[in-house]
Order: structure tokens, then C-alpha cells, then sequence
């Protein structure tokens, strides 16, 4: 997918927020929702979208939705930081297929970053069970 391809509605991200999936939350407001990836490079890998602006990509929201996204990264990112204590935490954000980006509505990954263990690769990993995202979740929600 270009960086020009429109909004696709159909996408994964839209599917959640339309709640046609499930998904294990973190954070929720009327403009954002945060979420564990089911395909974790490490443990607390979670996702960051807007729920309204309909942005495939970073160049197609407006700066006030853009602000009120990063202001929700950095809060989600405070709670991984305080509940799971990693060493590091990696904000990563993909614009286009070529760059990397396999959904195709705006997100920013949060990943905590581990001394001494092995990030797994990005979109190459197997499926976390949602019993094994869920006291996970729960660290990071009871630290937000
Ligand atoms: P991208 O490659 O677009 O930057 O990131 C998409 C992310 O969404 C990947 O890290 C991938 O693991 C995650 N992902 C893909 N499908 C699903 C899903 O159905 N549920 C959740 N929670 N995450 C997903």
C-alpha cells in the first residue's frame, strides 16, 4: 500500500474500535483506544490509535488529532515504564508498506525494551494467547 492509498474501513484497527474484534485494552477514551498486539516483540507490546480521525498514515491526520494521539502514547508508555519496568521503551510508528506498516490505520507501537533479551522481529512473530496478554494489561492499566 502506498503512503496516498484513501482509509480503508475494513481495516483490522477499524474492525476493533468498531468492537467486530476483540482486542485486549489498556486505555480508552471517546477519541483513543490502546491495546496489546497479539503478535508481541516483547513483553507489553502494545498499540496506540485514534479512533475517529480515519488516518492511514501519519500525513493524513490533523494536528489537533495527531497531539491528542502522542499525548495518549506517552501515557500508555508511562504505564508500561512504572507497571512492567523494562530498561528501555521503543516508540515506533510505520508509514507504508515499504516502511514496514502491514495495518493500515495510524498507529505508534510501544515496546518495552529488556537488558539481555532478544526483540522479537517485527510482523514475524507467533500469536500471544489472550491469557498471556491479560496480566500483562493488568500491570500496565493498574500503573496508568
Ligand atoms: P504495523 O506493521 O502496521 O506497524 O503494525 C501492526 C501491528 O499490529 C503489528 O505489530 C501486529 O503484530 C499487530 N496486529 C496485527 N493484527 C492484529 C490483531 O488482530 N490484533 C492486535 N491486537 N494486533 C494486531
Amino acid at each position: 500500500m502506498s503512503l496516498n492509498e484513501p482509509y480503508d474501513p475494513d481495516n483490522i484497527f477499524a474492525k476493533i474500535v468498531r468492537g467486530e474484534m476483540g482486542c485486549v485494552k489498556l486505555f480508552e477514551t471517546d477519541d483513543i483506544l490502546a491495546f496489546m498486539d497479539v503478535f508481541p516483540q516483547s513483553k507489553g507490546h502494545c498499540l496506540v490509535i485514534h479512533k475517529k480521525a480515519e488516518a492511514t498514515n501519519l500525513f493524513d491526520i490533523d494536528d489537533s488529532a495527531l497531539a491528542e494521539l502522542i499525548g495518549a502514547v506517552r501515557k500508555v508508555a508511562g504505564g508500561v515504564k512504572a507497571g512492567l519496568k523494562p530498561d528501555g521503551v521503543r516508540i515506533v510508528q510505520f508509514n507504508g508498506a515499504p516502511a514496514g506498516q502491514t495495518v493500515f490505520h495510524l498507529h505508534f507501537h510501544i515496546i518495552p525494551i529488556y537488558e539481555g533479551e532478544t526483540l522479537g522481529r517485527h510482523g514475524d512473530g507467533g500469536p500471544a494467547a489472550a491469557e498471556t496478554l491479560e496480566p500483562v494489561a493488568a500491570a500496565i492499566r493498574a500503573a496508568l
